[in-house]
């Protein structure tokens, strides 16, 4: 098969997104968030073959990873518990927005996955249960897969959507009248906010993915963090899930299980292939990255790498 020119067509995309800067809006109802310069473009390819990485744009700047550290949390309580996981939480796509309330009364308050915010709460209990330092450990294991032990939690951040996360507030309570969450909600809520704010470039991302694309096994150290059918998992979750009401549309545009977050980040993988991590504050209306969605699609679309 013909080499690929990887460097080439993601210089190539970075052109051809640009000019869409202004068609979608940085995340305001958290406020830090909002100070976010709009008008920024990363992306980074990392190899399993070969671990080659592949950027353009500013891809070692770090941003606020937001919901995509739902897939890191889950990846510990699946590491921790295995299957009992998806007896906490569903594996349902959810059709509705990432913080919506209104399944959750009609489902006696059972997470439809665990990449909403509903599921992610339960999520963060899993490990408030498991673990002793949640915390720390959470990021001590995202740096272990990112080799970048300078990864940290973004204080500012986490403060913000502490003293505004008013939606959250209500979802874990009424988690909590349904004994869906054994531990003290603060707690629950201290870990979410705590994951929410982590800050990592597009290559750490695509580096701390690339688990999800090497069937469960860490690339540079070779620890084997899940079986492959507990990767094999998370990635059809991600396919279903990752996107909220937009998964059809990601699937259906781009082909790869990934997870977006309203800091504008997206990462995505390809079993056995690579992972790609992409960066651009501005959202549409279901929370995606207007430029992150489309460059993806364009990198399917220029490799013939999607899964499908
Ligand atoms: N911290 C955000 C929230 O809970 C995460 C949302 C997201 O990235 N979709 O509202």
């Amino acid at each position: 098969m013909r080499d690929i020119k990887y460097q080439q067509i993601l210089d190539e995309i970075k052109g051809r997104v640009e000019p869409l800067y202004g068609r979608g809006q940085v995340a305001d109802y958290i406020p830090e968030l909002r100070k976010v310069k709009p008008h920024q473009f990363a992306m980074c390819l990392t190899c399993v073959n070969d671990k080659a990485q592949y950027s353009t744009g500013c891809a070692e700047k770090p941003f606020s990873i937001q919901s995509i550290s739902k897939v890191f949390a889950l990846i510990l309580a699946a590491s921790k518990i295995g299957e009992r996981v998806y007896q906490r939480v569903g594996i349902e796509p959810s059709g509705d927005p990432f913080n919506s309330l209104v399944q959750l009364e009609h489902e006696q308050g059972f997470p439809r996955n665990p990449l909403i915010n509903a599921g992610a709460l339960v999520v963060s209990d899993i490990l408030i249960s498991c673990l002793d330092d949640p915390k720390t450990q959470l990021l001590d294991f995202v740096r272990r897969l990112a080799n970048n032990s300078k990864i940290n939690f973004d204080a500012s951040v986490t403060d913000s959507e502490k003293k505004t996360g008013f939606r959250n507030y209500a979802m874990a309570y009424f988690l909590k009248s349904f004994e869906r969450i054994e531990n003290c909600v603060d707690d629950v809520l201290d870990l979410y906010f705590h994951q929410c704010s982590l800050s990592m470039s597009c290559s750490d991302l695509s580096y701390a993915f690339l688990v999800l694309a090497n069937r469960g096994v860490i690339m540079h150290s070779g620890d084997k963090i899940l079986t492959p059918s507990q990767s094999k998992r998370i990635n059809s979750i991600m396919q279903t899930c990752g996107f909220y009401d937009q998964a059809g549309e990601f699937t259906f545009r781009v082909g790869l299980p990934g997870k977006s977050g309203v800091g504008g980040g997206i990462a995505a993988i390809k079993p056995d292939e690579f992972s790609i991590a992409v960066w651009s504050p501005e959202l549409n209306k279901h929370g995606n990255s207007v430029l992150g969605m489309h460059a993806l699609e364009h990198f399917t679309t220029a490799t013939g790498k999607s899964i499908f």
